[in-house]
């Protein structure tokens, strides 16, 4: 199968694709791209190295294009909560790198960089995607440095590493700022009972994908 074929992606995004030298989706983006495009909640199962960021960023980047482009200072339409700075950076890179040619722009929100930065970022600069670390989106969300009104698509990356370094009360936090009808992906290298709890507790009728 190719790009072409996942359900969609749409001419722009597919150029961005193979621009980026991406030709044939691995086998976790053949599966989780369609089902994630068709609304679905979906738990994905697969380890860093399978292509998963791509799986669920090229989904999103389609889910913001479809959005009208309102002002800023509305909120993310998508955000991305990752377990580690160097994990989000990551995740960042990939979708700047595809949502750059397409107007989409990513903010990254992790510890360790100025907090009253990442504030003016958020406040004033109208991005479409958020990506971040849960304690410092939790300071971000206290310091009210913008609204979650308009994010209709979670993800939560590693959670099972996520919960291994003692996140889950942020990031249940976290979640609890998004609004109910959203569409969430949830990505584990395993599927632990925590994740588990985690997954029934966040996502409605989801869809798993074992790669
Ligand atoms: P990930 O598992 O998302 O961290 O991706 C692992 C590496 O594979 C990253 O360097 C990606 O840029 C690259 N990659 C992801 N999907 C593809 C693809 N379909 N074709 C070529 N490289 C890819």
């Amino acid at each position: 199968r190719t790009f072409a074929e996942l359900n969609s992606l749409g001419r722009e995004l597919l150029d961005a694709v193979k621009r980026h030298g991406y030709e044939i989706p691995s086998e976790i983006q053949s599966q989780a791209i369609p089902i994630i495009m068709s609304g679905r909640d979906a738990i994905g199962i697969a380890k860093t190295g399978s292509g998963k960021t791509a799986a669920f960023v090229l989904p999103l980047l389609v889910h913001a294009m479809d959005q009208p482009r309102i002002g800023q200072s509305e909120g993310p339409i998508g955000l991305i909560v990752a377990p580690t700075r160097e994990l989000a950076h990551q995740i960042a890179h990939e979708a700047k790198r595809f949502g750059k040619s397409l107007g989409i722009k990513v903010t990254l929100i992790v510890g360790g960089d100025p907090k009253f930065e990442q504030f003016k970022a958020l406040r004033d600069g109208g991005a479409e995607i958020v990506v971040g670390t849960p304690g410092r989106l939790l300071d971000m969300v206290k310091m009210k440095a913008c609204t979650f009104k308009r994010c209709t698509y979670l993800v939560l990356d590693e959670a099972d590493r996520m919960f291994d370094m003692g996140f889950e009360p942020q990031v249940r936090s976290v979640i609890g700022q998004i609004r109910p009808d959203r569409q969430t992906v949830l990505f584990s290298a395993t599927f632990k009972p925590m994740v588990e709890r985690l997954a029934s507790s966040a996502l409605q009728n989801p869809v798993r994908i074992v790669v």
